[in-house]
C-alpha cells in the first residue's frame, strides 16, 4: 500500500474510532442523567465528597481515552479501538456506581449488557468472555461484600439479580461468538470472491489479447489495428502527421507454389520478426490480411517515414526464413500521411493506390502518396 493511501486509511480509522468513542461518552452522559433521576427520587444518596470524586474519576478516565484517540497513541496497541479496555473500565465504574444504589440496583443491572454490547462486533469470543466474567464477578463480589459486612438489604433479591445477570451474560457471550464466526465466514467469502475476480480479470485480458492478435504472426489483427489507428487519429494534433503504410509481400503465391504453404507461413512469420526488430515501441504493425500488412508510425514526417519503410523493405530482402531457402524475398510498400481531420478509410485507400503504383513500377520498392496530402 502506498504511503498516501496508508495515510487515508489511518485518517478514516481515526475518524471511526473517535465516533465510537463519542458513542461511549454519550452513553456515560445518559447514565449520568439516569443517576440524576434516581437522585431526584431519593434512590441515590445526595452527592457528598466520594460521589463527586467518583464522578471526577469517571470523567478523567474518559478524558484519558479521548487523548489517546485524538493523538493517535491508540494505534500503538494491538487493538487500536481499545474496546476491551473501555469495556473493562466501564464495568468497574458501573459496579462501583451500583454499590451506591440499594433499591434501584435491579433497574440499573441492564447497563451491564448495554456495556457488553459494545464488544459484540469487536471482541474475540475469548476476550468477550473475559469481560463477561469481570462483570459477573464484580457484581457478585459487590453483593458478597455487602452480605459479609451485613449491609445487604435483601439477599433473595440479590441472588435473583446475580442469576439474571449470569443468564444474560452467558447468552451475550454465545451471541458474540456467533457474530464473530459470521464475520470470519464473510471475510473468507470476500477473499474467495476477490480471488475469483482476479482470475476472471486475467481471463478477460487473455481473451482481449486473443481477440486482438493474429494467430500466425503474433501481430495485431486488422480489427484491432483499425481501432488503434482511429484512436491515434483522434489524438493527432494540428500540424503533426502519422505515417500510414500498406505492405504487400511480392509474388507470395509463387513462394507457396514452389515451397509449399508451410514455407509460406514461415515467410509471413519471418516478416513479422524482421518488422518488429525495425520498429519502435509506439509503432503499430498489424496483419491486414493474407500476405498484406499495415503500419502506423505516430508523429512522423515524409522523410522519417519513408526512411523507416525503406529500412524495413531492405531488412526483409535480406531475411532468411528458418528451414526454407527462398531467393529474392521482397515486398512493396504504399505510404501516405495521416493529417488532422483525415478519414482513415480514405487514407487507407491512398496507401492502397500507392501500393498499386509500387507493384506496377516493378515491385520491391516504397511508393508515396504525399502529393495527396499537405505534408
Ligand atoms: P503480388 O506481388 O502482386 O502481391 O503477388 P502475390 O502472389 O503476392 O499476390 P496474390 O494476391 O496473387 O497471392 C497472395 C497469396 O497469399 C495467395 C494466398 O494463397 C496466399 N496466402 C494468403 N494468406 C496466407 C497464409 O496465411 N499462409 C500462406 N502460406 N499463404 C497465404
Ligand atoms: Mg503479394
Ligand atoms: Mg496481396
Amino acid at each position: 500500500m502506498s504511503s498516501s493511501s496508508q495515510r487515508v486509511t489511518q485518517h478514516r480509522l481515526k475518524g471511526l474510532l473517535l465516533k465510537r468513542f463519542g458513542m461511549a461518552a454519550a452513553t456515560y452522559a445518559l447514565i449520568a442523567l439516569v443517576c440524576a433521576v434516581a437522585l431526584l427520587n431519593d434512590l441515590l444518596p445526595p452527592p457528598a465528597g466520594t460521589g463527586l470524586l467518583f464522578g471526577g474519576l469517571v470523567a478523567l478516565s474518559q478524558l484519558g481515552f479521548f487523548i489517546l484517540f485524538r493523538t493517535g497513541k491508540n494505534l500503538r496497541f494491538r487493538d487500536p479501538s481499545l474496546t476491551e479496555a473501555q469495556i473493562l473500565v466501564a464495568l468497574v465504574w458501573l459496579t462501583l456506581l451500583l454499590a451506591a444504589f440499594d433499591q434501584g440496583r435491579g433497574s440499573l443491572l441492564v447497563i451491564y449488557p448495554l456495556i457488553m454490547l459494545f464488544g459484540v462486533f469487536q471482541l474475540q469470543p475469548r476476550v468477550f468472555v473475559r469481560c463477561a466474567l469481570l462483570a459477573f464477578f464484580g457484581f457478585a463480589g459487590l453483593n458478597l461484600f455487602e452480605a459479609y459486612s451485613l449491609r445487604l438489604a435483601d439477599p433473595a433479591v440479590a441472588i435473583l439479580q446475580i442469576s439474571v445477570l449470569a443468564v444474560v451474560l452467558v447468552w451475550l457471550s454465545l451471541f458474540a461468538s456467533y457474530v464473530q464466526a459470521l464475520r470470519r465466514r464473510m471475510r473468507q467469502r470476500r477473499f474467495a470472491l476477490q480471488a475469483h475476480q482476479d482470475t476472471l480479470r486475467g481471463m478477460m485480458r487473455q481473451l482481449e489479447d486473443l481477440a486482438a492478435t493474429d494467430e500466425l504472426t503474433g501481430l495485431f489483427n486488422r480489427r484491432h489495428f483499425l481501432r488503434l489507428a482511429s484512436r491515434a487519429l483522434e489524438a493527432l494534433e494540428g500540424g503533426r502527421h502519422h505515417g500510414l503504410a500498406l505492405i504487400d509481400l511480392d509474388h507470395f503465391k509463387r513462394i507457396n507454389d514452389v515451397h509449399g504453404h508451410a514455407a509460406g507461413d514461415r515467410v509471413l512469420q519471418t516478416f513479422a520478426t524482421v518488422a518488429r526488430a525495425c520498429l519502435r515501441d509506439g509503432d503499430i504493425l498489424a496483419r491486414y490480411g493474407g500476405e498484406e500488412f499495415v503500419l502506423l508510425l505516430p508523429n512522423t514526417d515524409c522523410e522519417q517515414f519513408a526512411a523507416c519503410c525503406e529500412r524495413l523493405r531492405d531488412a526483409f530482402s535480406r531475411a532468411e526464413p528458418m528451414g526454407v531457402k527462398v531467393d529474392d524475398l521482397s515486398l512493396s510498400v504504399g505510404m501516405t500521411l495521416l493529417t488532422l481531420h483525415d478519414d482513415l478509410d480514405e487514407a487507407l485507400h491512398r496507401a492502397d493506390q500507392a501500393l498499386y503504383q509500387a507493384k506496377r513500377s516493378g515491385r520491391n520498392r516504397c511508393t508515396a502518396a504525399w502529393e495527396a496530402v499537405d505534408a
